[in-house]
């Protein structure tokens, strides 16, 4: 088990700046992931903690010791890829110790961690199957088991489950934290799926264009974006973005959309606005919801809305509404939308809207 401390860490490949300068620091233990849209360099970070790939700068520590110039195999990291690259003519029991066998490892020692890691993965029956006698789910449990074995200080996986299908990905991904919560051992996880991030990490650590965008533990970053990349990027359906307009009168503040004006709770007045400042209102699809009772409870404010289209998803509907003059997306009860065109009086949860500057995208 080892801490492990990136500083000021770039990579290139040749012209092209990959990874910009990132400092991070992530404790024993923890499980952390890093997320964000494809190229943003996230497995290049991975891969160059792993030592598959040289910094051009910056230092690695792992367990508080600089790695930059030691070889993959003596950073005593282990790496679960995306494509298991399971040896075809071995056991699955073979598979898991080969790597232990080439080290010279006592056979008994062997044969008493490969039974341990197929104990915890749920894969003792298929010990003396060959690969292709196995379901996708099932080589990928392998692969890991290869990394278990090893006992090393630190996990690294590249995308382990975008090869499954959605079924046995979601199967998986209780696998992996149920793992984590058994061996404790420091995880570094790359997904490009927010929804993996959410459910497995500690720690998000979300990068765009090879530098850190925000890191936090999954519900602050998901609560309290800093920008409207974050905002947008987690969550499914993703966070309407509505133009609209700070207006400050004294100690009262509100929200101008078009001809709308939404006051905003005391608890949201006191953000750093000025008055006139252009703005975006954040709206998750579950801070708006259908009007009930005579008036909305404290905190909300009512609001009419013209239904666009409607995405049923059995309890639950996604309407997407015309909502002072611009979309907004709607998780609804399924019964309480109907058809296109409809108007429904919707109420909007403002003590948990997002605020940003329309301009650098920051929330305020
Ligand atoms: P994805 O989810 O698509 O794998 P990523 O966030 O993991 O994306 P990286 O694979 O780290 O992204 O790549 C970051 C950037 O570096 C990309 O623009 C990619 O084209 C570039 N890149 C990666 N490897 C190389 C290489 N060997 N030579 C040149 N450019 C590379």
């Amino acid at each position: 088990m080892a801490e492990v401390k990136i500083t000021g860490l770039h990579k290139r490949y040749g012209a092209f700046h990959a990874v910009k300068g990132i400092d991070l620091h992530i404790p024993d233990g923890e499980f952390t992931v890093l997320v964000g849209p494809s190229g943003c360099g996230k497995s290049t970070l991975l891969r160059t903690i792993a030592g598959l790939e040289e910094a051009s700068g910056g230092t690695i520590e792992i367990g508080g010791q600089v790695v930059n110039d030691h070889r993959p195999r003596d950073r005593d990291v282990a790496m679960v890829f995306q494509d298991y690259a399971l040896y075809p003519h071995m056991t699955v029991a073979n598979n898991i110790g080969f790597g232990l066998k080439a080290r010279k490892m006592p056979r008994a020692e062997v044969e008493k961690r490969v039974t341990e890691a197929a104990r915890m993965l749920g894969i003792t029956q298929l010990l003396d199957r060959l690969p292709r006698q196995l379901s996708g789910g099932q080589r990928q449990r392998v692969a890991i088991g290869r990394a278990i074995v090893r006992n090393p200080r630190v996990f690294l996986f590249d995308e382990p489950l975008s090869n499954l299908d959605a079924q046995l990905r979601d199967e998986m991904r209780g696998e992996i934290k149920r793992l984590h919560q058994e061996i404790a051992t420091t995880i570094i996880y790359v997904t490009h799926d927010q929804i993996e991030a959410m459910t497995l990490a500690d720690r998000i650590v979300l990068m765009r264009d090879g530098v850190i965008e925000q890191q936090g533990a999954p519900l602050d970053l998901f609560e309290r974006p800093a920008t409207t990349f974050v905002a947008g990027f987690l969550g499914s359906p993703k966070m309407s973005f509505l133009p609209g307009k700070f207006l400050r009168d004294g100690s009262a503040a509100a929200i101008s959309l078009g001809d709308v004006l939404m006051p905003l709770p005391p608890a949201r007045a006191s953000i750093a606005a000025a008055d006139g400042q252009l703005i975006l209102l954040g709206l998750r699809p579950e801070h708006l919801s259908r009007a009930e009772g005579p008036a909305p409870v404290p905190g909300h404010i009512r609001q009419e809305a013209v239904v666009d289209l409607i995405q049923p998803t059995g309890s639950r509907s996604y309407a997407t509404l015309r909502l002072a003059g611009a979309p907004a997306m709607a998780e609804l009860q399924a019964h309480d939308v109907s058809r296109p065109g409809e108007r429904l009086a919707i109420d909007i949860n403002m003590n948990r809207a997002s605020i940003f500057d329309a301009q650098t995208q920051r929330a305020l």
